[in-house]
C-alpha cells in the first residue's frame, strides 16, 4: 500500500493541517535611547489577569504561580498570539494564554510530540533509520523512516515498548536556536541526509531543532514540556510513502500512531477505529456487491447492480427537489475543444489534472469541472432581467487526474458525477438565492440522515480577482443570508477561491467524522471571462452573477460516505433489495411467486429466496446482506394470504395482511424516510 497524503512537512516544511507552526524569533528588547532595562515585566493573562515578574521567567512558571493547582492538559503557551514551548522565556511585557491537549492545536502539539518520542524509539531500535518527517495529521501522527530492516505489524509492539521506556525516563523537549550551517553540520554528521535536504529548503538563516536525550530533530516545534506528559499511546499501522509524495523518489516506511492525555480517551479512539474498518466502504462495496475497480482502469469505479440502485435513486431524488425548486436540468459535452478552456482559465490553473485528446488534428480536454459547459448553454440566447434567476443543473460527470497513490475507494476516484448547478441572477438577487440554497442544502442532507453539518465562510484571498467593492457585496450577502437563516458558521478569513468568497458544509457522520461536501461559491470570474449579460429593467446591458454550487459534492464520494455512515444498511429508499421473500418449503414457492409478483407491480424491490435451505439460514443471511424487510411464507400464511414480516435490526414485526404491507413499503419509500 502506498500512502501519499499531501503532506510536506517532523520538521513540516509547510503546515500540515490548520493548525499553523509558528516559527518564533527572539524579539531584541530595546528601547531607543533607553539603556536601562528594566528587570520587571508584566504579564497579562488572557488579557484579564496582570502579574509582575522578572524578566526572562518562563511561561510554565508564571502559569504555575498564576495557576498553584495546576491546569490540567496544559502543553503548550500561546505568547502574545504565538503558539511556543511552556519553556519559553518571557523577555518582555506580553499577553499570555495557554492551550490544553483538549483543544484541537493543543492536541496536535501533543500528537506531533509523540511522533518524535516514536522516532527516538526507532532510532534505538534500528540504528540504521533515517529520518523522513513527522507531523501530526487529523487523526494521530506519523514518522517516516528509510531503514535496511523491512517492519512488520509484529514490530510495532517492540516500538511501542521502547516508547514506554523513554515516556518513563521522561526527557525534556530543549528547543535550539542554530545557524542554518551549524544545522547542516550537525545533520550531515549524523547521516541524515533527508534532514539535509529540507534544511536547504527553508529561506531563513536561523532554524530549531529539538534534543530529547542524543535524539535530535530539525523542527520548528512547539512541542509538550517533556516525555512524560505522552503516557496514553497506539502504533497503529506501517504504510509506505514516496519522500516528498513523489513517486520519483524514494519509498519510505511510514508509522501511524495516535495517543491522548487521558487513557479512556484513547480506548475510546480505537474503539472507533475499529467500527470504521468494519464500515470501511471498499470492503463493504464487495460484500454487498455494490462496486468494483479493476487494474484496466485505476481509479474509473464499476457501478454493480446494486449500486447502480443507491446510485439511480440518489439521481432520482435529486431530481425531484431540483425542480421543485425551480432548477431546470441540461446535460454538456465530456470532451471540449483546448481554446474554451483556455479561456475559461482551467488551462492555466488546472491543466496538470486534466485528460487530452485529439480529434481531427486537434487538442480537445476531457472535461474537470462542468462550469464553462454550462456557460455555453446561458450565452445560447439572449436574457432580460424578467428571466432570472435562471437555475441550470447538471448531473456532471468530470474526469480528474489523481496521482495513483492518493486513489482511495470511490472518496479518491479519477472519474466522478458532480451534482453540479449553476445560478445566474442579478446582483441584487444573489442574497435570496443564497438563503434558497441553504434552506435546499437543509432538505437534502436531512433526507439522506444528516442533521449535523458545520459551515464555513471563506472570504478574499491576498492573490483574487474583482474588486474591493464587489468582495464586499458578495461576502456580505453571502454572510447576511448565514444570519437571517439563524446559522452558525466559522470565518476563514482569506481562505475564499481566487474567483469570489464562498460557503461551505461538512457533514458529521455517525462515527463523528466530518465530510466536506457541500459548496455555494460566488464567481466574478467566469460572467467576465465569457462576456454573459442581460438586460436589465433599464434596457441596458448588465453582467449576471454567477453561483456555482453542489451539494452531494460527488456523487461517488458521497455515497462513499453514505455506506459508512449507514454501516451498508440503506434505508428502505435506497436499499438495493428491499424486501427478501423467504418461503420456508417448496410448497410455499407458488404463493411466494403470487407476493413477489404483486410487489414488482408496486416497483418494490424485492427477490424470492428459494434455495432449499432452512429458513433460519435464509434469514441470518438476509441479516448480514442488511435487507430492509424480510416475508416469511409458511402454511399459516398461505392460507390466510398474509405474510410474517421481519425487520433488519428489530426483528419479527408480526403478521401483515399484504396488501397493507404492500402499501406500507410504498409509502416509507415515498417519504424516504432516513431510518
Ligand atoms: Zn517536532
Ligand atoms: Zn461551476
Amino acid at each position: 500500500m502506498l500512502d501519499m497524503q499531501e503532506v510536506t512537512g517532523s520538521s513540516p516544511v509547510s503546515p500540515t493541517n490548520f493548525f499553523i507552526f509558528v516559527h518564533i524569533r527572539r524579539k531584541e528588547y530595546r528601547k531607543q535611547g533607553n539603556l536601562t532595562y528594566l528587570n520587571q515585566i508584566t504579564v497579562t493573562f488572557n488579557e484579564g489577569k496582570k502579574r509582575s515578574f522578572h524578566r526572562g521567567i518562563t511561561l510554565n512558571q508564571v502559569i504555575e504561580t498564576i495557576f498553584p493547582d495546576k491546569y490540567p492538559h496544559v502543553v503548550v503557551g500561546i505568547l502574545n498570539d504565538q503558539i511556543v514551548d511552556l519553556s519559553f522565556n518571557v523577555d518582555e511585557d506580553a499577553n499570555i494564554g495557554l492551550l490544553t491537549s483538549d483543544e484541537p492545536e493543543g492536541l496536535q502539539v501533543f500528537w506531533h510530540s509523540a511522533s518524535h518520542i516514536m522516532a527516538q524509539a526507532v532510532k534505538v531500535l534500528y540504528p540504521d533509520a533515517l529520518l523522513g518527517i513527522g507531523p501530526s495529521i487529523s487523526n494521530g501522527f506519523y514518522y517516516d523512516f528509510r531503514m535496511n530492516t523491512t517492519l512488520s505489524e509484529d514490530d510495532l509492539g517492540k516500538i511501542e515498548a521502547k516508547m514506554q521506556e523513554l515516556v518513563r525516563i521522561d526527557q525534556s523537549f530543549v528547543r535550539k536556536v542554530l545557524t542554518k550551517d551549524e544545522a547542516q553540520k550537525l545533520f550531515q554528521e549524523r547521516g541524515e541526509h533527508f534532514k539535509s535536504e529540507l534544511l536547504q529548503e527553508i529561506p531563513d538563516n536561523e532554524v530549531t531543532v529539538y534534543e530529547s536525550g542524543d535524539f535530535v530533530d530539525l523542527c520548528r516545534g512547539p512541542h509538550v514540556p517533556s516525555a512524560g506528559y505522552i503516557k496514553h499511546f497506539k502504533l497503529l499501522n506501517l504504510a509506505g510513502a514516496y519522500w516528498k509524495g513523489d513517486e520519483r523518489n524514494p519509498v519510505m516506511q511510514r508509522i501511524y500512531g495516535i495517543a491522548f492525555p487521558e487513557k479512556k480517551s484513547l480506548e475510546d479512539h480505537l474503539k472507533s477505529r475499529e467500527e470504521a474498518k468494519k464500515r470501511d466502504h471498499r470492503r463493504l462495496g464487495k460484500e454487498l456487491d455494490l462496486f468494483s475497480f479493476h487494474l484496466e482502469g485505476p481509479g474509473f469505479p464499476f457501478w454493480h447492480p446494486n449500486g447502480m440502485v443507491i446510485y439511480n435513486e440518489t439521481a432520482k431524488y435529486m431530481r425531484e427537489v431540483l425542480t421543485r425548486h425551480g432548477y431546470q436540468e441540461i446535460k454538456t459535452p465530456l470532451i471540449l475543444n483546448e481554446e474554451l478552456w483556455h479561456r475559461s482559465g482551467h488551462w492555466e490553473n488546472y491543466k496538470e489534472n486534466m485528460y487530452f485528446t485529439t480529434i481531427d488534428e486537434r487538442t480537445y480536454a476531457v472535461k474537470p469541472m462542468n462550469c464553462p459547459g454550462g456557460l455555453l448553454v446561458y450565452k445560447s440566447r439572449p436574457y432580460s432581467y424578467r428571466d432570472l434567476p435562471l437555475k441550470l443543473s447538471e448531473m456532471g460527470l468530470v474526469h480528474r487526474h489523481e496521482k495513483s497513490g492518493v486513489l482511495h475507494g470511490l472518496f479518491r476516484v479519477r472519474q466522478f458525477t458532480q451534482d453540479d448547478a449553476h445560478v445566474f441572477c442579478m446582483s441584487e438577487q444573489m442574497e435570496a438565492e443564497v438563503m434558497n440554497l441553504i434552506d435546499l442544502v437543509d432538505e437534502i442532507y436531512h433526507t439522506f440522515g444528516y442533521d449535523h453539518y458545520e459551515m464555513e465562510l471563506s472570504t478574499r484571498p491576498k492573490k483574487s480577482i474583482g474588486t474591493a467593492e464587489m468582495w464586499e457585496k458578495a461576502e456580505k450577502g453571502l454572510s447576511h443570508a448565514l444570519n437571517k437563516k439563524e446559522k452558525f458558521y466559522k470565518v476563514n478569513a482569506g481562505e475564499g477561491a481566487f474567483y469570489g468568497p464562498k460557503i461551505d458544509y461538512h457533514i458529521l457522520d455517525s462515527l463523528g467524522r466530518m465530510w466536506q461536501c457541500g459548496t455555494i461559491q460566488v464567481d466574478f470570474s467566469m460572467p467576465e471571462r465569457f462576456d454573459l449579460e442581460y438586460i436589465g429593467s433599464d434596457g441596458k446591458k448588465h453582467r449576471p452573477v454567477m453561483i456555482h454550487r453542489a451539494i452531494l459534492g460527488s456523487v461517488e464520494r458521497f455515497i462513499g460516505i453514505l455506506i459508512e455512515h449507514v454501516g451498508g444498511a440503506f434505508p428502505l429508499w435506497l436499499a438495493p433489495i428491499q424486501c427478501m421473500i423467504l418461503p420456508i418449503s417448496e410448497k410455499h414457492h407458488a404463493y411466494a411467486r403470487q407476493v413477489h409478483g404483486k410487489m414488482i407491480e408496486k416497483e418494490i424491490r424485492s427477490i424470492i429466496d428459494d434455495r432449499s435451505e432452512k429458513v433460519g439460514y435464509k434469514i441470518r443471511e438476509a441479516e448480514t446482506k442488511k435487507i430492509p424487510y424480510m416475508c416469511i411464507i409458511g402454511d399459516k400464511e398461505m392460507d390466510s394470504h398474509t405474510v410474517a414480516v421481519r425487520k433488519h435490526r428489530e426483528g419479527d414485526l408480526g403478521g401483515a395482511e399484504l396488501p397493507s404491507f404492500i402499501e406500507k413499503i410504498v409509502d416509507e419509500t415515498k417519504r424516504r424516510l432516513s431510518h
